[in-house]
């Protein structure tokens, strides 16, 4: 039987923990705070927004919102930014992407101070990264890693898959595998045979955004699967990347909804305590 690892309970352990660091700093005269900054009104925007201040509130940080309107200029959001990197109650700051056209996104995430940019999106976080030498690693990696650790004793040496190649999820991802000592294959919309590559895995990490991608031929047993895609079926049911029913012989699976969703927000909790400790 495969084992479903509940993300959903996880997080609330790892929220558990981040209030008691954020209760640790109010001793000592600090109130974390994390800046949220909305630009337009894209409704699923608004709802993920929402439900990373909700999480924030509950383990004590004080978010901070900024919403924006659509037509924001790209040298408005910049003062904006460079505002919040100057103060210093603000510890985090979280642009939700994406943006609006007129505005460039690397440039956004390339103006927030590294030791404030809780989504581990600034080149100086993905250089140290990839370098392996600390810094802020982004939400949704992070909290595969955490879900891995907890079914995987040791990853040196295992094979580990990832499907797709996204600057959020699939290359991270890739390169904290990599840092276990995992063999690691990054696989892309043009990988040919994908297939026979996925059954080669011990690990496989999917964000590719296409439902029942993986389907259980392709998984051999007692590998472990990670599922980070976020789609609807045509029901309007949400579902993840691999098709779930077609995975008893799997070792461990995350369910969609339930699994990495919780996890990415707990980490974007512990970034930011993270950045707090390290301003102090
Ligand atoms: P993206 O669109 O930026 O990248 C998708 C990647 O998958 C690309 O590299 C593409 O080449 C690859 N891909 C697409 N179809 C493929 C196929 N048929 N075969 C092989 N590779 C394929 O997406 P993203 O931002 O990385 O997100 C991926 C999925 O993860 C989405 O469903 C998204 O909603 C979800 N997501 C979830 C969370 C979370 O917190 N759970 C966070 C971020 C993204």
């Amino acid at each position: 039987m495969v084992r479903i690892v509940q993300g959903d309970l996880i997080a609330r352990e790892m929220e558990n923990e981040v209030r008691a660091g954020v209760e640790a700093l109010v001793g000592k005269g600090v109130i974390v705070a994390l800046a949220v900054v909305l630009v337009g009104d894209d409704p699923a925007s608004d709802i993920y927004v929402r439900r990373k201040q909700r999480a924030a509130e509950r383990v004590g940080i004080r978010s901070v919102e900024h919403r924006l309107d659509a037509a924001t200029s790209e040298a408005d959001l910049l003062i904006l930014i460079e505002r919040l990197n100057a103060d210093p109650d603000i510890h985090g700051i979280l642009v939700q992407l994406p943006l609006p056209p007129q505005i460039a996104s690397d440039r956004v995430l390339g103006t927030i101070a590294p030791e404030k940019d809780v989504d581990g999106f600034h080149p100086v976080n993905v250089g140290r990264l990839s370098t392996g030498t600390g810094g802020l690693i982004p939400c949704t990696p992070l909290g595969c890693m955490m879900l891995l650790d907890r079914v995987v004793a040791d990853f040196r040496g295992l094979k580990a898959v990832v499907i797709g190649k996204s600057n959020i999820v699939g290359k991270p991802v890739a390169l904290l595998l990599l840092e276990r000592e995992c063999t690691v294959t990054v696989t892309h919309i043009h990988t040919r045979g994908l297939p026979d590559i996925v059954r080669s895995a011990d690990i496989i990490v999917v964000a590719a955004g296409s439902p029942r991608l993986v389907r259980g031929d392709w998984v051999k047993p007692g590998a472990v699967l990670i599922d980070v895609g976020i789609n609807r079926d045509a029901g309007g049911r949400i579902v993840g990347d691999a098709a779930a029913d077609e995975m008893d012989h799997a070792a461990a699976l995350t369910p969609v909804p339930g699994g990495v969703g919780p996890m990415t927000i707990a980490c974007l909790l512990r970034n930011t305590l993270q950045a707090a400790r390290a301003m102090r």
